[in-house]
């Protein structure tokens, strides 16, 4: 039997969604006999693969890059979940909605900055006007919530997405 494609998508996060990943420990082991991890920050796949079966998607759509990626992740994907709160509901990144980008990057770049003191205009992606969750962007088919989720509730929606049972009945709460 061909094993589940599984990839993770980091856009404006802090990475603790797949620090919380990890922290399935070693029940890793179980899931890694089951799927097959096409793309992720944890392997070193630099192209988005066609026919992926599920990506978890951690952080908020904040640049363009990241609405580049996630729509071209929404496009191979067939099952997309936002994982944790920055990519339910902008979280952490939305922090920076009550201001302008002028202001942001004057901030980061050049009122609080050593040397060079100015704002780059390449290699680091252009702001969108805010950060949005990627529902906003795209279709989104599981949210799990959680700043981090923790990683007893991962391990219950990646198993109930690995054996086709449903998952709307898995409660948040009952986790961590
Ligand atoms: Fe980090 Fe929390 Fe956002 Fe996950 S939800 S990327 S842990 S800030």
């Amino acid at each position: 039997m061909d094993k589940v494609k599984v990839a993770t998508v980091w856009l404006d996060g802090c990475s603790g969604c797949h620090m919380s990943f990890l922290d399935m420990d070693e029940r890793l082991l179980d899931i890694a006999g089951r799927i097959e991890l096409v793309h992720s920050p944890l392997v070193d796949a630099k192209e988005f693969p066609e026919g992926v079966d599920v990506t978890l998607v951690e952080g908020a759509v904040s640049s363009e890059e990241d609405l580049h990626k996630i729509r071209i992740v929404r496009e191979r994907t067939r099952i997309l979940v936002a994982l944790g709160d920055c990519a339910v509901n902008s979280n952490v990144p939305a922090m920076r909605n009550q201001f302008r980008r002028v202001d942001i990057l004057q901030r980061a770049y050049v009122d609080t900055a050593t040397d060079p003191r100015c704002i780059p205009d390449k290699v680091v992606p252009p702001l969108l006007a805010h950060a949005v969750p990627v529902h906003q962007v795209v279709k989104v088919d599981l949210f799990v919530p959680g700043c981090p989720p923790h990683a007893d509730y991962i391990f219950e929606i990646v198993s109930a997405l690995l054996d086709g049972r449903p998952v709307e009945d898995i409660p948040v709460r009952s986790f961590g």
